[in-house]
């Protein structure tokens, strides 16, 4: 069984397939706590019923759109996500694994995307000393975010806030083994367009002068930050 938040059809807002109609399959339940998530529903308080995979895949061919996207939450601590991507490549489709890249799972998949948290993402003063502690602890996983890139296409995301941010991606990249630079995608945070927009006024030279890609959040200037695109 996996707990499941929402099963909705939209268009790609991130990432190299941006534009693309797709179905996504939002799990509920996160073993991070980034205090500026925007899906709570499917972490901090994660809502959803448990469901079968059958289920899910019932549910994913409602639409008969190729790409589905795997999110959360975190959809790589459910035991049965092998199943279900198994199930979802069975009908044909092409799947997107959105991850935090910080548990390690051999399950289908066609786009690794994996968005590894800074330590700009640690909740000070929004949770309980218990959790900062785990979140520190589990969220920067170089070695499992190699093994991830090695399993498949994939896409390496990080959210940044502040130049700081920017330069802490620097330093994670010297950790990391093995990443291509085309693949690096310095996505700006916000939950709104003019977040965004202030964002990347300095973000899009920053990427310029660093040889790195700039990935915008277009659903957010799509659609809002609504439940559902
Ligand atoms: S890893 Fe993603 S879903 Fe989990 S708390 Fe952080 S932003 Fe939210």
């Amino acid at each position: 069984m996996i707990r499941i938040a929402e099963v909705f059809h939209s268009v790609q807002g991130e990432g190299f397939l941006a534009g693309t109609p797709s179905i996504f399959v939002r799990t509920s339940g996160c073993n991070l706590r980034c205090w500026y998530c925007d899906t709570r529903y499917a972490s901090w308080e994660p809502e959803g019923e448990l469901q079968s995979v059958d289920s899910v895949l019932q549910a994913v061919q409602r639409w008969p759109t190729h790409h589905v996207v795997v999110t959360g939450g975190e959809p790589m601590i459910f035991d049965e996500l092998a199943l279900l991507c198994q199930g979802i490549r069975d009908l044909g489709r092409h799947i997107t694994i959105e991850t935090a890249g910080t548990v390690d799972r051999d399950v289908p998949c066609d786009l690794w995307s994996i968005s590894p948290k800074l330590s700009n993402s640690t909740p000070v003063g929004y949770t309980s000393d218990t959790w900062i502690e785990q979140h520190e602890q589990r969220r920067k996983q170089p070695a499992i975010v190699e093994s991830l890139m090695q399993r498949g296409e994939y896409q390496l995301k990080f959210v940044v806030g502040s130049i700081l941010d920017a330069e802490e991606v620097l330093e994670y990249l010297k950790e990391l083994h093995g990443w291509s630079r085309d693949r690096v995608l310095m996505m700006p945070r916000g939950i709104t367009s003019q977040e965004l927009q202030l964002q990347t006024s300095w973000l899009t030279q920053w990427c310029r002068d660093h040889d790195l890609r700039l990935c915008d959040r277009l659903h957010i200037h799509w659609f809002g930050n609504r439940r559902g695109t």
